[in-house]
């Protein structure tokens, strides 16, 4: 059998490789690192995590990235099962030690008689005789790649930025004053409910501090970088401040489900949570805390927060740019670039959001392109499913619930993209608010992963 040729061994390029390998189709997996580096990945590792290291919540009842994660596991996701046997503790927030999964990510596939793992660059278009190629090479896509596919598709890809958080020493951090708690001391898996660490702020603090954010110095743009919008889930800290006063009160500094052993008495009027990094639990995130500050100024500003005043940083935030086609025009509905078939797309570069929505495009892409290989009927998930879901999404296949066409913008997946469901009635019961939200998404989430075991052929083996 002819290999499928993946580009990029990043969260999509890793898990279609395996996904395919795994159906009994050769792959050769092309990886520029470490002869060619992004500016965000450090090491040459698959699916190396190059910002936070959450897959984010593990509830698959209620929370659509949970569902996500239970679905891709019954389809035997390598990324998931490396994920679960690299968890810290995160309080209900599946979180990993980075280094820990990488590298299990990169032994599997090393170790898979059908998998080749060659690292070089792919600077142009792919050699014509390779008939089935994925392109999983992510936000950062090397220039002479992106400048490639966008002249094949005939227009300006676009673009738009990103910025990461700043990784604190936990021995740097001042406990007469920080605390270890989760919100409302929710223990998720492997967690006990005091998880995070957290830093009170009292109403001058917090006022001082927006002022310091509001008037740091902040990493130029150059001129066409200007006009480029920031995705809404990541904004710099800086700019969520300068929105209003409040905005970070009720952001990433909100101060509920939290109680300060220090002064019990006292609510803290903000507080800045940092979430544990690695398995050693060493290195520490500041949750929320992405910024394209200047090193200085993130320094300064931030070992103002108390707990925090002789933090010692593992690494600054930074801003960085993200690439994606516009999908819904480009892709056919399993992937496919429409103007060159041969090619196909997965990751964030056809506009999904986040490590586990990348992992999970690449998943499907890695089965549509197995399937071709056998000559077999390219099946694609329900849309009631959360994988169907986020590739209704980028392919345009599907309506917004309330039936209009969406515009397209890279997204997490979210229970705005399936289709709405019926809350099985309960005599006597009349749901509202809070209530009914829950309820429907458990009927979503019951309805999604029932209609997934159909996909596959049955109930899955794999142990949840
Ligand atoms: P990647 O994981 O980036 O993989 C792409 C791979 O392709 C890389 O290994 C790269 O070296 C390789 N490559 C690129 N060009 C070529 C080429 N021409 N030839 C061969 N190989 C090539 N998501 C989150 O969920 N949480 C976060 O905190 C988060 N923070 C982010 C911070 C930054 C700085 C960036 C850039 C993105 C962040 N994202 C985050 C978004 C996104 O989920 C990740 O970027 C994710 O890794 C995307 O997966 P991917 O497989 O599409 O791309």
């Amino acid at each position: 059998i002819h290999p499928v040729h993946v580009v990029g061994a990043g969260l999509a390029g890793s898990e279609a490789a395996w996904q395919i390998a795994e159906a009994g189709v050769p792959v050769v997996l092309h990886e520029m690192r470490p002869v060619r580096m992004t500016e965000a990945h450090v090491g040459d590792g698959c699916a190396e995590l190059v910002c936070s290291n959450s897959f984010r919540s593990d509830d698959a009842e209620t929370n659509a990235v949970g569902l996500l994660h239970a679905e891709m596991r019954r389809c035997g996701s390598l990324i998931m099962a490396s994920a679960d046997r690299n968890q810290v503790p995160a309080g209900g927030a599946l979180a990993v030690d980075r280094v820990g999964f990488s590298d299990a990510v990169t032994a599997a596939l090393s170790a898979h008689p059908r998998i080749e793992l060659r690292r070089e660059e792919i600077a142009g278009l792919p050699p014509e005789d390779w008939d089935s190629v994925i392109i999983a090479t992510g936000p950062l896509t090397s220039p002479a790649l992106a400048e490639a596919i966008r002249a094949v598709t005939g227009e300006d890809s676009l673009a738009f930025f990103d910025a990461i958080a700043p990784i604190v020493y936990k021995d740097s951090i001042d406990f007469s004053k920080a605390w270890f708690q989760s919100r409302y001391d929710k223990a998720g898996p492997g967690g006990t409910g005091a998880d995070y660490i957290n830093c009170p702020m009292d109403r001058d603090r917090y006022e001082a501090f927006v002022d310091l954010l509001l008037a740091g110095e902040t990493s130029q743009f150059r001129d066409w970088e200007r006009n480029t919008p920031y995705f809404d889930g990541c904004l710099p800290i800086e700019v969520m401040a300068a929105r209003g006063r409040e905005t970070l009160r009720h952001g990433p500094m909100k101060p509920v489900g939290l109680t300060n052993p220090h002064a019990p008495d006292v609510k803290p009027y903000a507080v800045v949570q940092l979430r544990q990094d690695n398995a050693l639990g060493t290195l520490y995130n500041m949750v929320g805390f992405q910024t394209k500050l200047k090193y200085g100024a993130q320094a300064a500003i931030f070992r103002t927060i108390p707990g925090l005043e002789k933090a010692e940083f593992a690494r600054f935030g930074g801003l960085h740019r993200n690439t994606f086609l516009n999908s819904p025009k480009l892709l056919d509905g399993t992937l496919r670039l429409k103007a060159m078939p041969r090619l196909r797309f997965a990751g964030q570069v056809t506009g999904v959001e986040g490590y586990v929505e990348s992992a999970a495009i690449g998943l499907l892409a890695g089965r549509f392109a197995a399937a071709e290989r056998f000559g077999r009927p390219v099946d694609v998930p329900p849309a009631t499913t959360a994988l169907g879901a986020l590739l209704g999404h980028i392919t345009g296949g599907h309506l917004a619930e309330d039936g209009t066409t969406r515009s397209f913008q890279p997204m997490n997946v979210n229970f705005g993209l399936f289709p709405p469901v019926k809350i099985p009635r309960v005599p006597g019961v009349r749901l509202r608010g809070k209530d009914k939200t829950i309820a429907r998404r458990r009927a979503m989430t019951a309805r999604a992963l029932a209609d997934l075991d159909g996909w596959l052929g049955g109930p899955a083996l794999a142990a949840e």
